[in-house]
């Protein structure tokens, strides 16, 4: 079986959608893409334009060659525990009310059944380690998954999966109710697709159960020992400022009234606040710059007092997931297999 590198901060590869170009280019050259100072570099066309340059694979990739797709480790980042899971029952999180309403009170009888059949047959992804970390990342950034536990699964694919042959643009149904059938040829039970959101210029699959073999499970982030130096330290300074009050901004001078206002009404932040508020700075200042605006932790004020060292905690070891690969990698490498 064969680990990839990790490097969150490689090149990434372009593919020009107008001229074909295909070149390489660096977080800060994509920066300039895509506030529209920076064009393909042989033709002009900017990220204005309905056929821009767009992430694309190396044609030295190794994933374009079928065996080693099934020789290398994929991941998948979650909030389930078990996943990929056969008995996975999709009507668990609906009430009674909305089964009701999504049957229009009888109109359309078997209508959850059919739903609950989709959810079934979706698609699932699993892409690099990069890929699945930035995920999480980004889950918990936008969709309200902040305070969740993820769960980080390492995939290894059957050996008789079939793979549709080439690699392909990401259909924009695979973000929400995606099935490979009718897509790929007969009996194909993985795809593999250039991902342009996480890892971006890498492969990421999808794939249906019937393609994977077996998944190791560990919960991330690793968990950080209590006697960890840096948690140590981190857990200090916010002690040192706990029980502080919030001070009010003073006005300064060349206010105007708007601004005036808005310092009147703004909510004083407490000095354990603004502690937490640049721990969270420092850590994100750490992370390569492409994931910086993703990294959001929300600092429970309310719950400090009975789990002081929780917060400084989870900022810790999120970084240590991007900047500690191997350790989390060794974790998985010592978890059981679960045979899908
Ligand atoms: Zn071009």
């Amino acid at each position: 079986m064969i680990e990839r590198t990790v490097d969150f901060e490689r090149l990434r590869y372009m593919r020009c959608g107008t001229c074909s170009h295909e070149w390489e280019v660096d977080t800060e050259w994509l920066d300039r893409f895509d506030t529209g100072d920076e064009p393909c570099p042989e033709c002009g066309t900017d990220c204005t334009s309905e056929n821009c340059p767009n992430f694309w694979v190396r044609p030295q990739d190794p994933v374009h060659d079928d065996s080693t797709v099934r020789d290398l480790y994929w991941y998948h980042s979650s909030t389930h525990a078990v996943w990929p899971d056969r008995d996975f029952d999709p009507t668990a999180q609906l009430t009674d009310d909305t089964k009701k309403m999504m049957e229009h009170d009888g109109l359309f009888p078997g209508a959850v059944e059919r739903w609950a059949a989709r959810q079934r047959s979706k698609a699932l992804h699993v892409g690099t380690y990069e890929a699945a970390i930035e995920n999480m990342l980004r889950r918990m950034t936008d969709q309200s998954d902040a305070g969740s536990q993820f769960y980080l699964h390492r995939v290894q694919l059957r050996t008789d999966c079939v793979i549709e042959p080439g690699i392909h643009r990401e259909p924009t149904d695979f973000v929400g109710d995606a099935q490979l059938a009718g897509k790929c040829g007969p009996g194909v039970n993985a795809l593999r697709y250039v991902n342009v959101h996480e890892d971006p210029s890498n492969v990421s699959l999808a794939i249906e159960i019937d393609a994977v073999w077996r998944v190791q499970t560990i919960p991330i982030p690793l968990a950080v020992d209590a006697d960890d130096s840096e948690l140590s330290a981190a857990t200090e300074r916010l002690l040192a400022e706990a029980g502080k009050p919030a001070v009010e901004e003073p006005p300064e001078d060349g206010d105007d009234q708007i601004e005036q206002l808005f310092r009147r009404h703004r909510v004083p932040v407490t000095p354990l606040a603004a502690e937490a508020g640049a721990l969270r700075e420092e850590v994100a200042d750490r992370l390569p710059s492409m994931r910086r605006a993703r990294f959001n932790v929300e600092f429970d004020e309310a719950g400090y007092a009975a789990a002081p060292s929780a917060f400084p905690a989870k900022l810790i070891g999120l970084a240590r997931l991007i900047d500690n690969p191997r350790a989390v990698i060794d974790a998985l490498a010592e978890q059981p297999w679960r045979y899908v």
